[in-house]
């Protein structure tokens, strides 16, 4: 507490965060608190959800509030209805034992009239979303011309919801001489279109940097075919007993399909999306707080603003095409301080994307392989055995002990263990007694290592010459179906009616399957792996050895043949790609003949 106290909080104020377990304050109030305090300035502040940013503003503004006047000093915009309702109960709750003080929340989705008649009574500070707050103004229900602060929490997700004109036509409202406290987890062109515009000479308050998640979030995500995304889903929720997690998908389809199944596969879960009334928001939320459900599966869009505390994990179930979203999702894990686990499940082709968050978050991803059946089933065991052992025995159910201890008189420990083991989670191992491997790649090779040593197998695909087959379908088929692109491709042996190759398979399991149902033309294409050595040296030698090649002059001739030949090839070979590329549809329903 001293350390609030030396930051200038009143005794007030410091009984009402005590009471609420404040100890410290997060590194935001540290610096926020002491410059609204302060009085003087305008602040911008780089903060992501769940650092305390709140409490940040919250205080100073409770503590510099005229209680003695009635008019509206502090006006916060939020972006969604449960942001707003969230800021006004934890103010209310910081005020405790400054009970003059009034604060309420005004949003959309309910009724105007008694939003009003709270505001006639008296309100010092108002939480409004700014489409509601628009609106009271027009409607002249609400007069915001006495205002003194105004916070624009989530700046960035208000100015994604549309809202930049509501926000242009609110500030025009407020005087002049108002402070403007800017609060955004991102830092888009946008927002600082709008501090530009109406903030002066703000102070920069960074706690993380730019575009950075918070620390105490840990990145990881498993790669599989798209069809496998479900059950790998499953399984990271089944390995993890104690899960309380936000599902993000794209699409509310998405997401009603995707409670489906869990719900089928015994998981307490809802969905949340932009179809939902306010009321059925309302109770999937409420029952997502306590605790009834074990996730929420959301869209991007419903879950804007959503304030859920010690979030254990956050699951992309697609991962987002914009790094200001995958921000916010993750943000909704590791808050105050809290460690949470931000995980992502992607298909063949998205370890680039991967790749680009990593560089753009500066944080690494850890690759993690898919839980087996097995690691599934010991999860549960293990967690239901220790929660047997730590569990202290009540009296209630003393009185039963003698009749149960007759009932398993004749039952040694080892049986007894058994037994109940068998009873709990027979269904559960049954279930994943045949799990299949989901995992399509090993660990990706650290950087420097790749192409050390050669990982290339000999395959053979069921078309040749006769087929009208060449190296250059070849690569072309391997281009579209391979899990990740630029594979390293050795020798090609085109036969009469057989294709055999050499690829550096690196990592990449089962190579085959990926070409499961394409067609080339009308055969339905097979790849086997061949127990053949393969002749082709890995990449950097092949590298090494044309260089020594060209400085003792061989080769030469040979690549001014290829130039010329190359030209002269070159509106053919567009128009073969083009048809190969037609072959290479992929065949849904299994091709039109096996060969
Ligand atoms: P916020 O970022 O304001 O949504 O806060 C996230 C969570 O951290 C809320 O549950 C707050 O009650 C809690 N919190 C804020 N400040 C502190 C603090 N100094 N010590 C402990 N918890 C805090």
């Amino acid at each position: 507490m001293e350390k609030f106290r030396a930051l200038g909080l009143s005794e007030d104020i410091l009984k009402g965060i005590e009471e609420l377990g404040f100890e410290t304050p997060t590194p935001i109030q540290e610096r926020v608190i002491p410059v609204v305090l302060s009085g003087c300035e305008d602040l911008v502040a780089l903060a992501q959800t769940g650092t305390g940013k709140t409490a940040a503003f919250g205080l100073p503004l409770l503590q510099s509030l005229d209680l003695d006047s009635k008019s509206i000093q502090a006006l916060i915009l939020s972006p969604t209805r449960e942001l707003c309702v969230q800021i006004c109960n934890d103010l209310i709750k910081y005020s405790k034992y400054l009970p003059q003080v009034k604060c309420t929340a005004v949003y959309g989705g309910t009724d105007i009239r008694k939003q009003i008649n709270t505001i006639e009574k008296g309100v010092h500070i108002l939480v409004a979303t700014p489409g509601r707050l628009c609106d009271l103004i027009r409607r002249e229900a609400v007069n915001i011309n006495q205002v003194r602060w105004v916070v624009l929490d989530e700046a960035d997700e208000m100015l994604n919801m549309g809202f930049q004109e509501d926000l242009n036509f609110i500030l025009e409202e407020t005087p002049k001489e108002r402070n403007t406290f800017l609060f955004s987890a991102t830092m888009p062109v946008e927002v600082e279109r709008i501090a530009k515009n109406y903030l002066k000479n703000p102070q920069e308050i960074t706690t993380g940097k730019r575009n950075q998640g918070a620390d105490t979030v840990s990145h990881i995500y498993y790669q599989v075919m798209a069809k496998d995304c479900y059950e790998t889903l499953r399984r990271v929720i089944d390995c993890e007993p104690d899960m309380y997690a936000i599902i993000f998908t794209r699409t509310k389809n998405d997401a009603r399909d995707i409670v489906k199944k869990l719900q089928k596969d015994g998981v307490d879960c809802d969905a949340l999306h932009g179809d939902l009334s306010q009321a059925q928001r309302d109770d999937v939320m409420s029952r997502f707080r306590a605790k009834l459900l074990k996730v929420l599966v959301a869209t991007d869009v419903a879950a804007r603003g959503l304030d859920v505390d010690n979030l254990t994990h956050v699951i992309n179930y697609n991962l987002p095409e914009d790094i200001e979203s995958y921000t916010h999702r993750s943000g909704r894990t590791g808050r105050a301080g809290k460690e949470g686990i931000s995980v992502s499940i992607i298909n063949a082709r998205e370890s680039g994307k991967i790749r680009r968050l990593e560089k753009m978050l500066r944080r690494p991803f850890t690759f993690c392989k898919v839980p087996s059946g097995e690691d599934v089933g010991r999860a549960q065991l293990h967690y239901y055995a220790d929660k047997v052992v730590t569990v202290e025995p009540k009296e209630d159910v003393d009185k039963y002990v003698g009749e149960l201890f007759a009932k398993f008189q004749e039952m040694d420990k080892e049986m007894l263990i058994r037994k109940v083991f068998a009873y709990e989670f027979g269904k559960l191992l049954k279930k994943y007694r045949n799990a299949k491997d989901l995992n399509i790649m090993d660990a990706p090779k650290p950087k420097g290592e790749q192409n050390d040593r050669s990982t290339y197998k000999v395959f053979s695909i069921n078309v040749g010459r006769n087929d009208g087959f060449s190296p250059r379908s070849l690569m072309e088929i391997i281009n579209y179906c391979a899990p990740r692109r630029g594979m390293d491709i050795g020798g090609i042996r085109v036969g009469n009616d057989e294709t055999k190759f050499e690829i550096d398979v690196d990592g990449v399991k089962n190579f085959p399957r990926f070409f499961n149902g394409i067609q080339f033309e009308d055969t339905l294409i097979k790849v086997k792996e061949l127990d053949e050595e393969p002749v082709s040296t890995p990449k950097v030698k092949k590298e090494r050895w044309s260089k020594e090649r060209r400085d003792r002059g061989e080769g030469k001739s040979e690549r001014k043949r290829g130039d010329k030949r190359s030209k002269r090839n070159n509106t053919a070979q567009n128009k073969y790609r083009r048809a190969n590329a037609e072959g290479a549809k992929r065949n849904s329903k299994g091709g039109k003949r096996g060969k």
